[in-house]
């Protein structure tokens, strides 16, 4: 059983992946966190990796961006399994974006 430790959910191997907190350059060295598909790429349709290299390189930073915050209290009521469109990669408007009720 595997756990996303951006929302929590748990779930089958097959739905996670390891997320880079250091993108690109430092990939060889970077610590990584385990988190779901959904979590993995909404992270990077949220921020850009120079973002994420300077602001957001600790899973305590990312997890305290009122975008992931939105995020997270969103699609943690959801199951792993289904599918969540979103906007192609590169853009800044996302689904974290709108407001969530
Ligand atoms: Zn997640």
């Amino acid at each position: 059983m595997f756990r996303c430790q951006l929302c929590g959910r748990t779930g089958d191997k097959r739905f996670f992946e390891r997320h880079h907190l250091i993108p690109a350059s430092g990939r060889k060295t970077s610590p990584t966190i385990w988190v779901d598909y959904q979590c993995g790429d909404i992270i990077h349709r949220l921020f850009t990796n120079r973002e994420l290299k300077q602001r957001y390189n600790t899973l305590e930073s990312l997890l305290g961006a009122p975008e992931i915050q939105r995020w997270v209290a969103w699609v943690s009521r959801r199951p792993l399994e289904r599918h969540i469109p979103m906007t192609p990669p590169g853009r800044k408007i996302g689904i974290a974006r709108r407001k969530i009720s």
